[in-house]
């Protein structure tokens, strides 16, 4: 009785583990289709933001507008951050004085692997913002991007990546 109790025992451990090792098991498997669903690595695309009164189209070619500030970053597409090598990045922002002026915008395509940068002037600071620098980024197949970078100041050099959304979402 004794013998067989301890039998039953040691049985009920046993298919207790196995069952423990079959839950894990399986959670693994899920784990692992819930991260091929949600795409491990997945760009979320950049949050647009006020394209604001002043830009203007067909800003130059270039890859300074001044000095002082270096701006890097790299421009990708959702989901997959995708490289868009050729994307069209341009960016513009106010002088010293706070006063918007063509000496600060420009434009610049993005390199093979969707590389971007640029030197400029460190923005200068206009009533009620902190300051930025506008962009606007834009590759086809992708839905075009307005957004701001914000800076602390003090900054020598950012990177700002661009992720770009799809123009049509994927279909499911
Ligand atoms: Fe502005």
């Amino acid at each position: 009785m004794e013998r067989s109790g301890r039998r039953t025992r040691r049985l009920r451990r046993a298919v207790a583990t196995a069952a423990f090792g079959v839950a894990i098991l399986l959670t693994g498997v899920m784990t692992a289709s819930g991260g091929a669903e949600k795409a491990p690595g997945a760009c979320v695309p950049t949050a647009g933001d006020a394209e604001g009164p002043f830009y203007k189209p067909g800003a130059p070619v270039r890859a300074s507008t001044g000095s002082g500030l270096s701006v890097r970053g790299k421009v990708r597409g959702a989901p997959d951050c995708r490289p868009l090598p050729g994307a069209r990045v341009e960016w513009w922002h106010a002088n010293a004085a706070g006063d918007y002026d063509d000496a600060h915008r420009g434009t610049l395509s993005a390199a093979a692997g969707g590389e971007y940068s640029f030197t400029t002037d460190i923005p200068g600071k206009y009533p009620f913002r902190p300051r930025h620098i506008h962009f606007k980024a834009s590759a086809p197949g992708f839905a075009p991007l307005t957004t701001q970078l914000y800076l602390r100041g003090g900054e020598t050099s950012v990177t700002f990546d661009l992720v770009l959304s799809p123009s049509t979402p994927p279909s499911r």
